[in-house]
């Protein structure tokens, strides 16, 4: 079996019984449909025929047993009580097959929508970093209904036309064995036919499929970066691009249905045959005498409804390919590994306690050919500050993506507190550790909710404590429902400083052991800055602070500053010690302090003059 059969079999664990039940009953329906046909045969050519003996010997057989022809001939009203009795009970058994394929599907839905949720939780950020949002969206939605429509609906099909063909073959081998042949002379050629447009139809909906997931994503990337779009004049630029997808999808959705369409013209072309054939030589055989005239209404109406679920296999075959496709977009997903939660701890030891950070040799890169991070080794104190400085691209960034592990160095070893990062258990790992990001995603809940989700239990003092640390507890309060304003989708009824030190208190309600602050006070002014990082300051042993940002005069209290460039530590020390020596961080802070201090005519004569200038200490 492959995977997504496998897939499909485990997914419908729990439910195999429900849907044995409605095939069951599908089975029993069915019979009933076909036992309806027998009222009439039975009594054209027993009760009414005036040569009853032609008729087969199972025919005569059951109209002996219900009391005779003679009977049965005055009272031609029970042929219809029978008919319309089998026919209820056989709409009693389509009921419960319906119903019970029903909750089956809808049940392994369901299930299969809790597991791709929670798997999504779970992949690892490199996973993220290669998917598109938009058709990873598509797979949960579109993907997952596609499945749904082919559980609840074909499966059940499938059984209903191998029993539709198999349950009247007794019958009419009994009644009449050259008429069975003739029905279903042409049977094998519609059941291959089928099987073949059912290959083509696969890969056509794959590419329909893969299609409307571009458009998805195209549609989610124009939405969330819609502020872009307008403010560089590129809606006529996203309207072509878009244009041009939508343009495609439609080509290859109108080419699947052209397929369908020819696909239907010759199954019907194989179908009507093979009823001319029934009515041709069947009426042939009727006219010679050799065949009596219920048997051919019989098999005229058993070919009429076996030739139906027949025909329809294309129609099933056809989902059943689109759900192929499907599931195997669902099951690129679920069977992609998850984070690793290795945990080597011995029990009972308290892993992080004090948020001593250690690099040894930490090389890393993200998949391409060059090294984000070279040979990284630095190691600080438990409750002190880090400062990491360096050019747009050095790998600040990334440093933080490793202590949070969203990603695993290829060389190397990350140590907190001396313990292997790489053994901790990831849960416990990232509950000691808060980050702050530059663009910080708050939801669309109130303050107080979007603070509280740092730790749920937070009671009120812990959240305005929080809040005060991080500059916005009046901010809050200057708000006309204060902690209760409820926060717009992404956040945007806020200022981009505010929600950087809203999330600074979400980060710090958690009292983390190590607080990344990841160019995390961009948006905030200068002086609110230094106003958060003291408050930072004076919460000093209390937590490991790690801050990236640019700007050296909020960053020089630090009890360690790091430089980096390509990847490499370029300088390491204390504020001091760096303005002491030649390099970047006195170049930096030279200028940044010409800037501040509006001595600064142009760029230029500063770069020029940072050569000569001397040591600039506090
Ligand atoms: P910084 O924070 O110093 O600006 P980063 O750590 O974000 O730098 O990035 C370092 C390098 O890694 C850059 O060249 C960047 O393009 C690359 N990079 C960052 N994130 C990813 C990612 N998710 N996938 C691939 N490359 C990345």
């Amino acid at each position: 079996m492959t995977s997504k059969y496998r897939l499909i079999w485990e997914l419908m664990g729990g439910q195999r019984l429900r849907y044995g039940a409605a095939i069951l009953s599908l089975a029993i329906g069915s019979a009933f449909l076909y036992l309806v046909l027998l009222v009439p045969q039975a009594t054209l050519d027993v009760v009414l025929s005036s040569k009853p003996e032609q008729a087969s010997p199972l025919i005569r057989g059951v109209v002996d047993r219900l009391g005779g022809a003679d009977f049965l001939r005055a009272n031609l009203w029970l042929a219809l009580v029978g008919m319309v009795t089998l026919t209820a009970i056989a709409g009693f058994f389509t009921y419960l097959r319906g119903r019970w394929s029903a909750t089956a599907s809808e049940e392994i839905v369901r299930k299969l929508r809790d597991r791709l949720y929670d798997q999504l939780q779970h992949l690892p950020c490199r996973f993220h970093d290669r998917a598109e949002t938009g058709d990873l969206v598509q797979r949960c939605t579109s993907d997952v209904e596609t499945f749904r429509r082919f559980l609840a609906t074909q499966i059940v099909e499938i059984g209903r036309a191998i029993i539709m063909l198999a349950a009247p073959i007794p019958l009419m081998i009994a009644l009449d064995i050259r008429m069975t042949l003739v029905s279903l002379l042409l049977v094998p050629g519609i059941v291959i036919y089928s099987i073949v447009f059912f290959r083509r139809v696969r890969s056509s909906f794959k590419k329909v499929d893969e299609a409307e997931g571009r458009l998805t994503s195209t549609l989610q990337e124009n939405l969330t970066g819609i502020r872009v779009v307008r403010a560089f004049h590129r809606q006529e630029h996203e309207k072509e691009k878009f244009d041009g997808i939508n343009g495609r999808h439609r080509l290859l959705d109108y080419r699947l249905y052209q397929l369908m369409a020819w696909y239907w013209s010759v199954s019907d072309f194989f179908s009507l045959g093979q009823k001319a054939l029934v009515v041709g030589v069947g009426g042939y055989w009727l006219l010679e005498g050799t065949l009596p005239v219920g048997t051919f209404y019989f098999f005229l109406a058993a070919v009429t409804m076996f030739i139906w679920p027949i025909r329809m296999m294309g129609r099933v075959l056809t989902e059943l390919g689109k759900a192929l496709v499907a599931i195997d977009r669902i099951g690129m997903i679920l069977e992609h590994p998850r984070e690793s939660a290795s945990a080597v701890r011995p029990v009972g030891s308290l892993p992080i306690s004090r948020g001593a950070i250690s690099f040894d040799c930490v090389s890393f890169t993200y998949g391409g050919a060059d090294r984000v991070l070279d040979e990284i080794s630095f190691e600080i104190e438990g409750g002190t500050t880090l400062a990491l400085l360096g050019p747009s691209g050095s790998g600040k960034s990334t440093i933080a993506n490793l202590l949070l592990r969203f990603y695993d160095p290829q060389e190397g070893t990350i140590a907190i507190d001396g313990h292997d990062l790489a053994g901790l258990e990831l849960r416990e790992a990232r509950q000691k550790i808060s980050s702050v990001m530059q663009e910080p995603f708050l939801y669309s809940k109130t303050l107080r909710d979007n603070i509280r989700l740092g730790r749920s239990s937070a009671r009120e003092g812990e959240i305005h404590e929080a809040a005060t640390v991080a500059a916005v507890h009046d901010t809050i309060l200057e708000f006309e429902k204060g902690y209760d304003t409820q926060v717009g989708e992404r956040g945007v009824t806020l200022s981009g400083g505010q929600r950087q030190r809203v999330a600074l208190a979400r980060a710090l309600v958690d009292d983390p052991t190590i607080l990344i602050l990841d160019d995390a006070l961009s948006a905030v002014d200068t002086e609110t800055e230094s106003l958060i990082l003291e408050a930072l300051r004076r919460r000093k042993g209390r937590q490991t602070t790690v801050v990236i940002a640019h700007r050296l005069s909020t960053l020089r209290h630090a009890d360690k500053t790091i430089v980096l460039e390509g990847g490499r530590i370029i300088q390491e020390g204390t504020h001091r010690s760096l303005l002491a020596e030649e390099g970047m961080y006195r170049r930096i802070w030279n200028l940044q302090t010409a800037l501040e201090k509006g001595s600064l005519k142009n760029l230029e004569s500063v770069v020029e003059a940072i050569p000569e200038q001397g040591q600039n200490d506090e």
